[in-house]
């Protein structure tokens, strides 16, 4: 079974180690999202790519849910020293050497999925990652910061500014030029089953989204295509998607997010059980809905969710 899922950070790589489980022999191809990346000391840094890279390949902080477990900041701390920031920004010095072999990469000439693929060979996530293009790409966020409006990068306003003020636009910088990664299409061409983890909605799974070519090939597969809801009991579960869910004018609730991908993408969309009232309004919508345990909270509840999900893509392929 050749299965496509879209994926950002934490809540993509979770749930891909989840599906891992769930599906051990299925050919799983991971479309990662590029839009949060930023260059930072000369380097570039993907941050959703490397959430999926050592969480599946075993280096990631599990408390934390990105960086590199036992992680030290010696580098960080003499860049401080001289005087040289942002501060904001946690970068660990086993962290910094993926971001060194990145850029020198790609100064070299590589492809972006290509350096991915050089990074995977020493992780082995147990996927295909891909990223969703090779161009650049950077999700910028409309504020305004003690009375001035401005844009500012999606980590100044996620990680510097905590999302504590309120997001007019979230606008993917560059997407509109952008081309699909080489087989990207291909895999969503060749699917037999199309998921959206729970994943961000407009910065995550929505970028990869916004990538002409991308929507349009999901729409059209063959495959069903079946999301998972990042929020629960009308909140995020963590982190503060409901500022950016604001932004492009969607409520935060399970059934809002489905409406919001739309039946013309979605075919199933799965709920929390603390959700099942909201069941029948997205099947209104015109998309299968279940009422399932969404909570990540171990491997095993995390697999049952993944296994969820394939039933639910084979239910709406009959
Ligand atoms: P990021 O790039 O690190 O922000 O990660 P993603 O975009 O992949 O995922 C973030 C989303 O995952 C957030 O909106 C959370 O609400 C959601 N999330 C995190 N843990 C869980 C969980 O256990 N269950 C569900 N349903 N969603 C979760
Ligand atoms: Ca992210």
């Amino acid at each position: 079974m050749r299965i496509v899922v879209l994926a950002g950070g934490i809540g993509g790589a979770r749930f891909l180690r989840g599906l891992k489980t769930a599906a051990p022999d299925a050919d799983i191809t991971v479309i990662g999202n590029t839009g949060d990346d930023i260059h930072l000391f000369g380097l570039k840094v993907c941050p959703d790519l490397d959430t999926v890279m050592y969480t599946l390949g075993g280096g990631i902080n599990e408390e934390q849910g990105w960086g590199r477990t036992d992680e030290t900041f010696r580098v960080k701390e003499e860049l401080a020293a001289y005087g040289v920031g942002p501060e904001w920004f946690g970068l660990g010095d086993r962290d910094f050497a993926t971001h060194i072999v990145r850029t020198q990469m790609m100064g070299a000439g590589y492809p972006l999925s290509a350096v991915t693929e050089a990074l995977c060979d020493r992780w082995q996530p147990g996927v295909r990652l891909l990223p969703m293009t090779d161009d650049r790409v950077e999700t910028h966020v409309a504020i305004e910061e003690d009375g001035e409006k401005k844009a500012v990068h999606f980590q100044e306003y996620w990680v510097r500014l905590r999302a504590s003020v309120p997001a007019h636009a979230v606008v993917p910088v560059g997407a509109e030029q952008a081309k699909p990664a080489p087989g990207v299409l291909e895999a969503i061409g060749a699917a037999d089953v199309i998921l959206f983890p729970p994943s961000n909605p407009v910065v995550s799974v929505g970028t990869i989204l916004a990538i002409p070519g991308i929507r349009e090939a999901i729409a059209e597969a063959g495959a069903p295509v079946v999301g998972l809801s990042p929020i629960v009991g009308d909140a995020p579960v963590r982190g503060m998607a409901d500022k950016v869910l604001a932004a492009v004018g969607v409520e935060s609730t399970a059934s809002a997010v489905a409406a919001h991908y739309g039946m013309g993408l979605l075919d199933g969309w799965l709920v929390d059980t603390v959700d099942a009232e909201k069941a029948a309004e997205v099947e209104a919508a015109g998309i299968r809905c279940r009422a399932v345990p969404l909570m990540m909270t171990d491997l095993e509840a995390t697999a049952a969710m993944a296994r969820e999900a394939l039933t639910l893509a084979e239910e709406v392929r009959a």
